[in-house]
């Protein structure tokens, strides 16, 4: 609880608009709740779900399938991942990038970020060479987004083929050019905490018409694959339409009906996140001690959460921060806990994975850094409250080591 009593609920999740809802009980009706018929009925909602969102990012081909860690797992097989295969990965991430290169049966190699929460380009030149590894599955975790030219022309300079994991930037550019649309294939979530919620759900994106087919048939389409949004040509098709196993990973047309009907609403939605984001940074930028991620003018963001490091922080002066933050109702995050918690998971946790990636600077980076989720909506006063508490807790914390 604040001080005036209010909790502040950061995990809200989007909500759902009263005509996704309508449409979901005309489903409910109907009992049209797979994507496929064998009776030539219109195209569903997942078939146009694919089209607008190919259309959204400027490619193409999308896939709908049931998460984002399905699409990013499809992504890998399509690029041509074969087991033992080491693929790199950004190492400021998510749980499910981990099992989508688990699933494909490679071998993680995590790449350090810098200060500002982007991959280093300079550890992915190394790493590529170390390893010969000719992957990378890269996240904009946490809507950084970082100079994607830069980094596409690494990856094309040293024959890496970039999947992008755009769960957090979907709305998201660099330089007027939508993430996803930058590398082999991009893969975006549709869980509920991202930036449009239909519980659970995913969409690979891509320009490469083999990619596509093979996702298609591996998302589980039968040989019902032409009422897909946007199938290639038969001829791409007949290539695949025998080699491919079908993995059952479609997305509901329930799923796809929520997704379809927010598409919509991503710029008004991104304009309200931001407005959030940006009082709360420019409050806190000016906290001493605070440090904010510096971002190039060319990123177009879409930030539904807020991340600040406290580098002259011990552990146990951030672990107090933390406990003072949710003793006020603000429940912050931190990525340097010494277990996994709640969705975070970090280097630290890795040791018993597969493969076991490591990435010390990361972890060094992830140990005094604070991620604070903002819901849509917030009011003035609850974005003064935020700023306040989380101010009051930097400078109330003294270091019980140090002082
Ligand atoms: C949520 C998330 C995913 C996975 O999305 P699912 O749809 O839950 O599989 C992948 N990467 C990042 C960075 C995420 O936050």
């Amino acid at each position: 609880m604040t001080s005036d009593g209010q909790h502040i609920d950061l995990g809200a999740p989007p909500p759902i608009p009263a005509e996704a809802q309508a449409a979901v009980a005309e489903l409910l009706v109907r009992g049209r709740l797979h994507r496929y018929g064998e009776s030539g009925a219109p195209p569903g909602a997942a078939a146009r779900l694919e089209r607008a969102f190919a259309r959204l990012i400027g490619v193409p081909y999308a896939v709908a399938v049931n998460s984002c860690g399905s699409a990013m797992y499809l992504a890998l097989l399509g690029a041509g991942v074969k087991p033992g295969d080491p693929v790199l990965m950004g190492a400021f991430t998510l749980a499910p990038v981990l099992g989508a290169i688990a699933n494909a049966g490679a071998r993680p190699v995590a790449v350090e970020i810098t200060a500002d929460l982007v991959i280093d380009p300079a550890d992915l030149e190394e790493k590529a060479a170390a390893t010969g590894a000719r992957h990378l599955l890269v996240s904009h975790m946490r809507g950084h987004v970082g100079d994607l030219d830069r980094l596409a022309a690494i990856c094309d300079r040293l024959g890496i083929s970039m999947i992008e994991d755009c769960a957090h930037t979907m709305g998201a550019s660099w330089a007027g050019r939508p993430t996803g649309s930058f590398g082999r294939v991009g893969c975006f979530s549709f869980q509920q905490a991202k930036h449009v919620n239909a519980g659970e759900g995913g969409i690979l994106v891509t320009r490469d018409p083999d990619i596509a087919a093979r996702a298609i048939l591996m998302s589980g389409s039968y040989m019902l694959y032409a009422q897909n949004g946007t199938c290639p040509p038969d001829a791409v098709m007949e290539r695949w339409r025998d080699r491919c196993p079908n993995f059952s990973l479609r997305l509901s047309e329930i799923a796809a009906t929520l997704a379809l009907a927010q598409l919509d609403a991503l710029p008004d939605r991104a304009r309200d996140w931001n407005a959030t984001h940006d009082a709360l940074a420019a409050r806190l930028g000016a906290v001493p001690g605070l440090h904010l991620p510096q971002r190039p003018p060319q990123e177009e963001y879409v930030q539904s959460s807020l991340q600040f490091r406290l580098p002259e922080f011990s552990r146990d002066r951030i672990r107090r921060f933390v406990a003072d933050c949710r003793a006020q109702g603000l429940h912050v995050k931190w990525f340097g806990a010494d277990r996994a918690e709640g969705y975070t998971s970090a280097p630290r946790h890795w040791g018993d994975l597969p493969g076991h990636p490591v990435a010390p600077a990361t972890q060094a980076i992830l140990d005094t850094l604070v991620d604070i989720r903002l819901p849509l909506g917030l009011n003035d006063n609850a974005r003064d409250r935020i700023a306040a508490i989380v101010a009051a807790a930097v400078q109330a914390a003294p270091d019980p080591v140090s002082t």
